[in-house]
C-alpha cells in the first residue's frame, strides 16, 4: 500500500478528479461525502482518491457518452423494410398502390391511386368470405352484369369486376 503522501502516483485530490469527469469541485464532494465516489478522507477536507476508481467513473462515462442521444418523442412501429403496399380494402384493387406517409401511431398508410382512399395494412380485416365471392362468380356466369351482381350481393361492383378478372385465390376464372 502506497503512503498518502504519495498522491503523484495513486491518488487525485477532489479538483483534479472535478476536471477528470467534468463536473464541479462541490460534486465531487457531494458524492465523497455520499460515498457515491472512494475517497479517503486525510483530515479537514482534504481527500485522497484512488486514480483506478476515477479512471473506471471516467471510462464509464466516455461509454454513455458515445451512445447515440435516445429519440425523444414516441416510438414509432414499422413495418419490416421493403414490404410491398397490398391489395386496397376499399375497391380490391392491386395495382397502383402507393405509400402514403404514416399514420398518428406510426404505422405505414397507404394510397390507392384507383380509389383515391387511404388505408393500413392492419386495418379492418380485408375481404369478403368465400361464400360471397362464388356467389358473384356464380351470379356473371348466369349472365348478371357488374353492377347487378354488385347490389344483389352487396359488393362495390368495381370489386366485383376484379374478382371475376383476378380471383382472390389466383385460379383464373372460366367463364363457361
Ligand atoms: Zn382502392
Amino acid at each position: 500500500m502506497r503512503s498518502t503522501s504519495d498522491t503523484g502516483s495513486a491518488y487525485y485530490v477532489a479538483k483534479e478528479v472535478a476536471q477528470l469527469l467534468d463536473c464541479s469541485v462541490d460534486t465531487i464532494y457531494r458524492r465523497l461525502s455520499k460515498g457515491t465516489l472512494l475517497g479517503y478522507l486525510l483530515g479537514g477536507s482534504v481527500w485522497r482518491i484512488p486514480k483506478v476508481e476515477v479512471h473506471r467513473l471516467r471510462d464509464a462515462q466516455r461509454k454513455l457518452k458515445l451512445r447515440p442521444p435516445a429519440k425523444k418523442g414516441r416510438p414509432r412501429f414499422r413495418p419490416p423494410v421493403g414490404q410491398p403496399p397490398g391489395t386496397c380494402p376499399h375497391c380490391d384493387t392491386s395495382k397502383r398502390q402507393i405509400k402514403a406517409g404514416r399514420n398518428r401511431t406510426g404505422t405505414q398508410r397507404f394510397l390507392c391511386r384507383a380509389c383515391e382512399r387511404y388505408y393500413t395494412r392492419t386495418s379492418a380485416p380485408q375481404g369478403y368470405s368465400e361464400a360471397t365471392r362464388r356467389e358473384v362468380l356464380r351470379l356473371h356466369r348466369a349472365g348478371e352484369s357488374l353492377r347487378t351482381i354488385g347490389r344483389l350481393v352487396g359488393v362495390n361492383h368495381q370489386t366485383v369486376s376484379n374478382w371475376i378478372k383476378a380471383p382472390p385465390d389466383k385460379k383464373p376464372f372460366v367463364a363457361r
